[in-house]
């Protein structure tokens, strides 16, 4: 039987951290959220802030726009005014944006500084150089803390990342070689698949399709972790990118959905949000 990877206790030992250094700040670190209409899967997650950030002494403010409200031009307004505003050390922008908003401009207009996700090109050049540069996004960064958090070797491992997102396959890919991993970056155009993959240490399956990694793609001894998130009509539940039921008996280590890295991202968020405070602090 694998070992699971769960979340929740790599998300607990995060949080006692972030809490620590929270308390160490003279000021309150504060994020920013900005939801544009009430899309129940972003007020769930927005909920779920809410209660990591009180777990990590941080605060939380939301700035919500109606979906007939909401312009390129009011969100760049908001953004600008969170920039300006020292009592706000980071911003949380919910996406996709509605159709019609221009949003590359929207994301751009952050100051990097306060970019706790990742989702602009400057915090993404911090990724890449592996300079203090905005943050790297939080799921990609949390696929590093499960791994370091079940102390998986990295240095010298061959990992195998399915997936070549920015949000998540190609930031991950550059975290894990700053821990020295040799990584392959895998995408719809990869030929011979299977084969690289079951030929990996670790797998970092970010596809997008429900149970795409199956028992021909996996060997033993591989660590296994998921980020997708998929709706199974069927089955009526989330599920991931992987099919755990023929992965588990062969692999080593795996992580579940849920219960898996899904649950490590407000974690990774609210210790972004802290690093945020204490870099404007030491300016
Ligand atoms: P995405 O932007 O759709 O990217 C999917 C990637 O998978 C693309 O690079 C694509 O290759 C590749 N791909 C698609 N079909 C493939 C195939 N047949 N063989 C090999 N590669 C293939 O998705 P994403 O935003 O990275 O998200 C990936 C998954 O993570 C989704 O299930 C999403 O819901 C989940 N997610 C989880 C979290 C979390 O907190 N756990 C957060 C965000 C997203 P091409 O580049 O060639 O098209």
């Amino acid at each position: 039987m694998a070992q699971l990877l769960l979340g929740a206790p790599a998300a607990r030992a995060l949080d006692d951290i972030t809490a620590v250094s929270a308390r160490a700040l003279s000021v309150a670190p504060t994020l920013a959220c900005i939801r544009v209409g009430d899309n129940p899967s972003a007020l769930s997650y927005e909920c779920a802030l809410y209660k990591r950030a009180d777990t990590c002494d941080c605060s939380v403010r939301s700035f919500v726009f109606e979906e007939s409200d909401a312009t390129t031009s009011s969100l760049i307004d908001t953004i600008k005014t969170i920039n300006a505003d020292p009592t706000i050390h980071a911003c949380l922008l919910f996406r996709p944006l509605p159709c019609g908003i221009d949003e590359r401009a929207v994301c751009e207009t952050l100051d990097s500084s306060k970019d706790v996700d990742g989702i602009t090109a400057l915090s993404l050049s911090g990724v890449f150089t592996g300079e203090a540069i905005g943050f790297a996004p939080c799921t990609a960064e949390a696929v590093v803390h499960m791994l370091e958090h079940y102390e998986v070797p990295l240095e010298g491992a061959h990992v195998c990342v399915v997936g070549r997102s920015l949000v998540i396959g190609r930031p991950v890919s550059m975290l894990l070689q700053h821990k020295n991993a040799t990584v392959t970056m895998c995408h719809s155009k990869t030929s011979k698949l299977a084969q690289l993959t079951r030929s990996a240490d670790i797998i970092v399956a970010a596809v997008g399709r429900a149970g795409f990694i199956g028992a021909n793609m996996v060997s033993p001894n591989q660590t296994i972790i998921d980020v997708g998130i998929n709706w199974d009509e069927r089955a009526q539940k989330i599920v991931g990118d992987v099919n755990f039921a023929e992965v588990e008996p062969i692999v080593r280590a795996i992580s579940p959905v849920p219960r898996g890295v899904g649950s490590l991202t407000t974690s990774m968020l609210m210790h972004h949000v802290v690093l945020a405070a204490k870099r404007s602090c030491a300016q």
